[in-house]
């Protein structure tokens, strides 16, 4: 897994009151069903874990998303992401993901997800965000130009 993806798993987790650190890593519920999800403490994701942009990437900058977006540096700010399993976050990026913010009963759940999201968010603890030497070795291949480390989930 790229370390920048690692990095927002574990922005995520970090960022989770619901989030328990194990020897491992960290545990969570999905966002959706709440089913516990793992990551490693290096941020790989284990088992179904994936990562969930509860505003999805593509509703960035559609104007009939803009109150959803308020407030967030961007899809990949802490507050908009989440730990869900592989099913709950394949049924919703196929769901109201894909209808888009324009359709009132998609714009209704991603804004009750939002309010989930944000009654579990806790600012991050800079020593694991930050990560170990390895990670910020990573982070700056990524930096190389025309890689994006943005993904569509
Ligand atoms: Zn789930």
């Amino acid at each position: 897994m790229r370390p920048a993806l690692r990095r927002l798993f574990l922005l995520a987790a970090s960022t989770d009151t619901k989030a328990a650190r194990t020897e491992e890593g960290f545990t969570a519920p999905c966002l959706h069903c709440r089913s516990t999800l793992a990551v490693r403490a290096d941020g790989e994701a284990l088992g179904n874990a994936t990562l969930e942009h509860v505003v999805p990437v593509s509703w960035f900058g559609k104007r009939p998303a803009t109150r959803l977006v308020a407030g967030l540096d961007g899809p990949d700010d802490a507050r908009n992401l989440a730990l869900a399993c592989r099913r709950c976050n394949h049924d919703k990026g196929t769901g109201p993901d894909a209808r888009g913010p324009a359709d009132a009963r998609a714009f209704e759940i991603v804004a009750r997800l939002v309010a989930t999201r944000l009654a579990r968010f806790e600012p991050p603890p800079p020593a694991t965000v930050e990560g170990p030497a390895a990670y910020e070795e990573g982070a700056m291949t990524n930096r190389e130009p025309g890689r994006s480390p943005r993904r569509k989930t």
